[in-house]
């Protein structure tokens, strides 16, 4: 992908404040609130050139983690499927916007449930779709059973980025029409959840401000990865949602970059937010069994005869679904910096100043999509913690 493209594509994204897709440069005046409406900066915000600078050095790295998206070109799949006595609800197939779209998914895989007239479901998965849905059975008074052949810290979704990305690798464009509705109810019901998960001991879930950088003014570009297909971008439905960006005006801020946006997001530390939901579940009665099923006739001996099948990527070997695509994502965590406060994209990097440490991610390279090695190549993430502290060498202090 060609620097300028991509970049504005980090504009459009996470300057957005969220709705960011892994596309979605669109014209500035086409977004009702999200990055594309951007206003130009009036005022400093103090905090732009007071930034704490992130010790980016490699021997600061405490771990490199790989998982891989479950990617499916119609987007997730949320459907009821007969198997002998049991009804399974299948949820899975978020692409890159599991932890986002989780809430929303699991309220319509709830609704599917309930119409079974269950009071007793079983929950194959304890990753961010399997915890929120088991959550919003046990409240809605389901007795609820978790079975995973991994539970947290060692499932995939514990190495996601942990930022609000609804519309990120979540159908591909040519199915966007079909998902537009759906999505955009999962999209708000997740909103609406996560704002009742703010202010909690630990932070699981914050707003936090980043900058966008860029050597191009942000304008209409798409930002694809060359071997990636067109993705659906919906950012457009839901710009009420989230803070606008601000472009910031040349001189009021840090970079060396002569194109800044200043976003705001959520943000999930996710470290903190898994364990919050885990402890949720277990206070709420909960049981969590550790078990593999190797082919769909193995949940035949469960007791429950209502199940959900939140198995992510794992449900294209266990249902033999190859529609669930995986999409290979690898990220890089520095020694967590408190003070660091600010998200970054510029260039090839994203950082995420989760508390858990400084995530840095390399963003836009290839090879990808359809690629199931979870081997990770640390010295693609020691590049971008390089480039991150050239970055940081050139940022103005004072
Ligand atoms: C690099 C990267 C960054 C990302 N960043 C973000 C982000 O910032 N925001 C966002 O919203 N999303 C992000 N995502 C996407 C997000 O991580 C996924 O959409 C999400 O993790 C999917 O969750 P899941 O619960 O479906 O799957 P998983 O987390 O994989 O959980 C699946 C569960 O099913 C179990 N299971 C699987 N197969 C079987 C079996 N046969 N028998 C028994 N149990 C089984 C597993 O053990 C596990 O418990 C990112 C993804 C990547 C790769």
């Amino acid at each position: 992908m060609q620097r300028r493209q991509f970049l504005c594509q980090a504009g459009a994204t996470l300057a957005a404040a969220s709705t960011v897709g892994l596309v979605g440069c669109t014209p500035a005046t086409t977004r009702p609130g999200g990055s594309a409406a951007a206003a130009v900066g009036t005022h400093l915000q103090t905090d732009d050139r007071q930034l704490a600078p992130i010790h980016a050095q490699i021997d600061r790295i405490t771990g490199v983690y790989v998982c891989t998206r479950p990617f499916r070109a119609a987007g997730p799949r949320i459907e009821m499927e007969r198997l002998g006595e049991k009804t399974v609800v299948h949820n899975y197939g978020h692409g890159g916007s599991g932890w986002s779209l989780s809430w929303g998914s699991g309220t319509l895989a709830l609704h599917m449930a309930q119409s079974t007239g269950a009071t007793e479901l079983g929950v194959i998965g304890c990753g961010a779709i399997g915890l929120t849905t088991a959550l919003l059975a046990q409240r809605a008074g389901l007795a609820v059973r978790i079975y995973a052949k991994e539970l947290p810290p060692d499932v995939f979704s514990m190495r996601a980025s942990g930022l609000w990305t609804p519309d990120s690798r979540i159908c591909q464009a040519t199915h966007a029409p079909a998902l537009a509705e759906r999505w955009e109810m999962m999209t708000r019901l997740s909103y609406a959840r996560y704002q009742s998960l703010l202010g909690l001991p630990g932070q699981p879930v914050e707003w936090i401000e980043g900058y966008s950088l860029s050597d191009a003014p942000f304008g209409k570009f798409h930002g694809d990865v060359p071997d990636e297909p067109e993705y659906g971008d919906f950012s457009d439905r839901v710009g009420d949602l989230t803070p606008r960006s601000v472009e910031l005006a040349p001189g009021s801020h840090p970079f060396p970059e002569p194109y800044v946006r200043r976003y705001t997001t959520l943000m999930f530390n996710i470290s903190s937010y898994a364990n919050y939901l885990l402890n949720e579940f277990r206070a709420a009665g909960g049981h969590i069994e550790v078990r593999e099923f190797h082919q769909p006739s193995d949940l035949h001996a469960l007791p429950e005869r209502t199940l959900v099948n939140a198995t992510g990527y794992g449900a294209r070997a266990l249902f033999k679904d190859d529609s669930v695509i995986p999409v290979r994502g690898q990220t890089a965590r520095l020694i967590p910096q408190p003070e660091v406060r600010y998200g970054l994209r510029s260039g090839n990097i994203s950082v995420v100043p989760r508390s858990d440490g400084i995530l840095v991610q390399v963003i836009g390279d290839a090879g990808n999509f359809n690629n199931p090695d979870t081997t990770p190549h640390r010295e693609a993430s020691e590049a971008a913690v390089r480039e991150l502290a050239d970055l940081m060498s050139q940022m103005r202090r004072g």
